[in-house]
């Protein structure tokens, strides 16, 4: 190949930070470089809002397509141009934008746009337009030109000495770089729910800690297995840092032993979202994370949901209040990790659970019921007891002491 392979990563809402920009573009870029470290990558530079990554000589097409697609899946990406770096000479950027068109196939149709950053290259990019659109019309007599609607856009960048030429565009999941935006502790079950919710956290920036509870030792520990697959899956974009296990399944039986049964369910989540609240403290994350879809399930009603946010000061974020099931089930789909949620796994939820539970607990009764047990003291018990394992996720710093260890 005469050519270097080029993946050109363009950002769309980091672009728009003003002052700030820098910060984002760096972390992307470090985030990438930790990420694609199985790719032949020989650097990523930033040039004028893109990040430019540079595939080794005699990379094939197929790898630069594997690496495109794994860069399309990290947040901050809004899109992945694949192509060419070349000289700054038309000659070459003719050869290169038709290597480039060829390996865009299937299409009909096509554009050229040209950009130049640095106009001591004397020809102008309405010139360059129809300069390279000339070459390809000769190259492609089958396929046409069209300036709306087209298939492909054949891009041609004049930048800092040297052109880059791509053709094969890909929409990314766009976002923000993780790391971005502070860290969140997110309430992970092995159901389908939770990992969408926190994967959406970590598109907008956030570095996810996620928090299992676990049925152990009334359960197996199936259920931990399940979460330990989905966060490899969500591992793979650096949406993920770390998980906790929380053995919780005595604590369950301690509660369901003595508290009225339609509100043991809200207690269970109180505790939960408590140790939650800690870990969090511990990790010096600012916000919790839920799965919940409002209505979904008896524990998801108003009154419920009042009733557990009310035992934590953090804030609750739930992104998938306002979603359908049918919805989440579509991104996990996307995501990767419906078909482990849909494994069959006990894990705390399934375990003491009343026959009518209550959806429209009153928060004095509930407190009343809470009084019975020593909250606090399980509280930092369990916290303790949480046993965290890592994941890939570049922007992660680890606090210096995570409970008993
Ligand atoms: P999911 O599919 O996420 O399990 P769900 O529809 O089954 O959600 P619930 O079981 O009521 O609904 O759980 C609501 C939320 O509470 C979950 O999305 C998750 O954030 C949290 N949660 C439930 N069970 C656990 C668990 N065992 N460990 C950690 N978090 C949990
Ligand atoms: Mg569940």
């Amino acid at each position: 190949m005469e050519f270097q392979r080029i993946i050109l990563v363009h950002y769309h809402e980091i672009g728009l930070k003003g002052r700030n920009r820098g910060v984002f573009e760096k972390r992307l870029q470090k985030n990438l470089e930790a990420l694609l470290g199985a790719y032949p990558i020989v650097t990523i530079h930033r040039i004028s809002g893109r990040l430019l990554v540079f595939l080794r000589e005699g990379t094939s097409l197929e790898v630069a397509n594997e690496c495109a697609d794994a860069i399309l899946g990290v947040p901050g990406v809004a899109r992945v141009s694949c192509g060419f770096k070349c000289e700054q000479e038309m000659e070459a950027m003719g050869r290169a934008a038709c290597i480039a068109l060829a390996e865009a196939e299937p299409f009909q149709t096509f554009k050229v746009s040209a950009r130049r950053n640095h106009t001591t290259f004397p020809i102008d990019s309405m010139q360059l337009n129809r300069d390279i659109g000339a070459v390809l019309c000769e190259e492609f007599p089958a396929k046409n030109v069209q300036m709306k609607d087209q298939d492909v856009t054949v891009g041609v960048e004049v930048v800092e000495g040297s052109t880059y030429v791509y053709a094969r565009s890909i929409r990314g999941i766009g976002g923000l770089p993780v790391g971005s935006s502070g860290t969140v502790v997110a309430l992970l079950s092995s159901g389908i729910d939770s990992p969408v919710a926190l994967w959406r956290m970590a598109r907008r920036g956030a570095v996810c800690v996620g928090v299992h509870f676990s049925g152990r030792p009334q359960t197996s520990d199936a259920s931990e297995f399940l979460v330990d697959d989905i966060a490899r899956v969500l591992e793979r974009t650096g949406c993920i840092a770390r998980v906790y296990v929380v053995p919780f399944g005595d604590y369950q039986r301690e509660i369901s032993l003595a508290c009225p049964p339609g509100l043991r369910v809200i207690l269970y989540r109180r505790l939960m979202f408590k140790v939650a609240e800690e870990i969090a403290r511990r990790e010096r994350a600012g916000a919790l994370v839920t799965g919940e879809s409002l209505g979904q399930v008896a524990s998801q009603t108003l009154d419920n949901i009042r009733a557990t946010d009310a035992a934590v000061a953090m804030p609750v974020l739930r992104p998938l209040i306002g979603s359908d099931k049918l919805e989440i089930i579509d991104a996990a789909q996307r995501l990767g990790t419906f078909e482990i949620s849909s494994m069959d796994a006990p894990d705390c939820c399934t375990l003491f659970m009343p026959r009518n539970p209550e959806t429209h607990a009153k928060l004095a009764d509930v407190e009343a019921a809470e009084a019975a047990y020593p909250m606090g003291e399980w509280v930092q018990a369990l916290a303790d007891a949480a046993e965290p394992r890592d994941y890939a996720c570049p922007a992660y710093r680890p606090p210096r002491k995570t409970g008993a260890r």
